[in-house]
């Protein structure tokens, strides 16, 4: 007999669970967990502590623990042909700000805009408000660092 409350929960959890982002310069989803050994070596290279053993074992990025600096350590550490050429995009990400960022609530909070190394964030002045936050999305690199500096964890970077 079919256990509908468990496939009903397996099927809540898989619309519930974002994809996972991987590390920089990974070359696609597929490649990565056919290949990727779950070694750790990429965690363990990591000076940011960023990469941590994610759904399946696989290794994930995790922003809420910091910034990725780009220095390339994880794909070094790695022994498996799993990446793009190192002269390419790192990853395309999509990022948003929710609807529990203090701003948008009418608190005074601009936190996310002092992390911002490529100056991707701004803020706007309209009146009768506190100043809104903004992403610029070609100026931003996705490193993350906005991340977990917000209060609120109001940004959210996905796979695009
Ligand atoms: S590039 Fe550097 S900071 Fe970014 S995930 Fe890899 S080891 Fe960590
Ligand atoms: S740091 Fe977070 S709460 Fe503050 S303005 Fe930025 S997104 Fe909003
Ligand atoms: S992820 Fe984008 S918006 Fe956030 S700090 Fe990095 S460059 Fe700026």
């Amino acid at each position: 007999m079919v256990d509908l409350s468990r496939r009903n929960f397996m099927r809540a959890k898989n619309v519930a669970t974002p994809p996972a982002i991987r590390l920089p310069w990974v070359a696609n989803e597929k490649s990565f967990t056919q290949g990727c050994t779950q070694c750790g070596d990429c965690i363990d290279a990591c000076e940011e502590k960023i990469i941590i053993k994610g759904d399946g074992g696989f290794p994930e990025i995790n922003f809420s623990a910091g910034e990725c600096t780009f220095c390339q350590q994880c794909v070094t550490a790695c022994k498996e042909p799993l990446f793009k050429p190192l002269d390419t995009l790192p990853w395309q990400l999509t990022i948003a700000i929710q609807a529990n960022c203090l701003a948008k609530k009418q608190v005074h909070c601009q936190v996310c805009q002092d992390s911002c190394e490529p100056e991707a964030i701004s803020f706007k002045y309209l009146h009768g408000s506190v100043p809104q936050p903004e992403i610029t999305l070609i100026d931003c690199n996705g490193c993350g660092a906005c991340v977990a500096v917000c209060p609120e964890s109001a940004i959210k970077i996905s796979t695009s």
